[in-house]
């Protein structure tokens, strides 16, 4: 039976993955730094699992908890992973997301370097560049995040030429029930089930204009998993292809709940549910992102499942409906 260790277990991403290679057959140990009210996504599996305490931070804290774990793969999810609070604390954000993962690689090439390793690099390490973006896309990050990121997927390939099987997703933005409130989809959704049941105070949005190439979560850790089976290690972009601006996922929303009357004009509707406020526009925002994920299709023989309607409705069905346990029953039986 393989031994999987997933840093960040109690995220959006760490539990679908848990439940995933549970489902596979693995043995999961997740780390955790506190209890959180996201713990509450590892409830179903809690007997199945073993939860371990440390802290990206602190390198004892994860050598212990990979000396318990002694694991075939790791999965580092841990992160700081919002992009606005990475120019409130750049610093933390580089400890966490590049100094996390410094540890960890020097933990597995001490303690056990046939370990392989997965880390959750990110899209926004593209910056703003036309058009589609692939593995040969060059990377302009314009956040701290965005930096930090691309010097932890650097760091992985710099350890790969050292023997280490060292993989970065680049996964595009994803998404589910599961998102913290914080990201502008489970905002607009958590805020429109609120309006659906008459609470009519205003959402107050930033930049409605930026498009995002948004999928489910689900599908995109089943692209984790495999790149961890490849003979070789190698990068690998996981996205849908299609990109949607904020906007337009609002819209997606009202008219998911209902809440655009026929013969209504759809730009008044909108403008009754959210107010735009100039303090959430961002420095260096990235205006269009979207991924070209051939390489995994053909590679790793990943497809997504869910498309955008279908991510729009499940999150509102859930937010609106308290229909989470449907959705994950949903989600096991497209994987199926
Ligand atoms: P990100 O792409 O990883 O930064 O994910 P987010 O969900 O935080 O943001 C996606 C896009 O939505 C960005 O272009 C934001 O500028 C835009 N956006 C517009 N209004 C908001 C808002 O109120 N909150 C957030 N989080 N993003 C917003």
């Amino acid at each position: 039976m393989k031994k999987a260790l997933i840093t960040g277990i109690s995220g959006q991403d760490g539990s679908y993955l848990a439940e995933y290679l549970l489902e596979l057959g693995y043995s999961v140990y997740g780390m955790v730094r506190r209890e959180t009210a996201t713990m509450r996504w590892l409830s179903p599996i809690q007997d199945k699992i073993e939860v371990l305490y440390g802290d990206m931070r602190d390198a004892a804290s994860l050598e212990v908890a990979f000396a318990k774990a002694s694991p075939d793969e790791v999965y580092n999810l841990a992160g700081q992973v919002f992009v606005p609070t990475s120019w409130q604390i750049p610093a933390e954000t580089f400890d966490i997301n590049v100094g996390g993962l410094t540890r960890l690689l020097n933990i597995i090439e001490r303690q056990k370097p046939d370990t392989r390793i997965y880390q959750a690099s990110s899209s926004e390490m593209y910056g703003n560049q036309n058009g589609l973006r692939n593995e040969q896309t060059g990377l302009a990050p314009t956040s701290p995040y965005g930096v930090s990121k691309t010097a932890a997927h650097r760091l992985c390939g710099v350890y790969r030429e050292r023997g280490i099987f060292a993989v970065g997703g680049i996964l595009f933005n994803h998404e589910s029930p599961r998102r913290g409130p914080e990201m502008v989809t489970r905002k607009i959704t958590l805020a429109a089930a609120d309006w659906a049941q008459g609470k009519k105070g205003k959402l107050k949005l930033g930049n409605m204009q930026a498009r995002r190439d948004w999928g489910f979560a689900g599908d995109y850790v089943r692209a984790m998993h495999a790149m961890l089976q490849q003979e070789k290690p190698n990068d690998y972009v996981i996205a849908t292809g299609e990109s949607h601006s904020v906007y337009e996922f609002v819209v997606e929303v009202l008219q998911c709940l209902d809440l655009v009357p026929s013969g209504r004009n759809l730009a008044e509707v909108v403008n009754e549910f959210v107010e735009v406020d100039p303090k959430l526009f961002r420095t260096g925002e990235i205006h269009d992102l979207r991924g070209d994920s051939s390489l995994a299709r053909r590679s790793l023989n990943w497809n997504p499942d869910v498309d955008f309607k279908g991510l729009v409705r499940m999150m509102v069905e859930s937010d609106a409906l308290g229909r989470e346990q449907d959705h994950v029953a949903k989600s096991q039986f497209l994987r199926s």
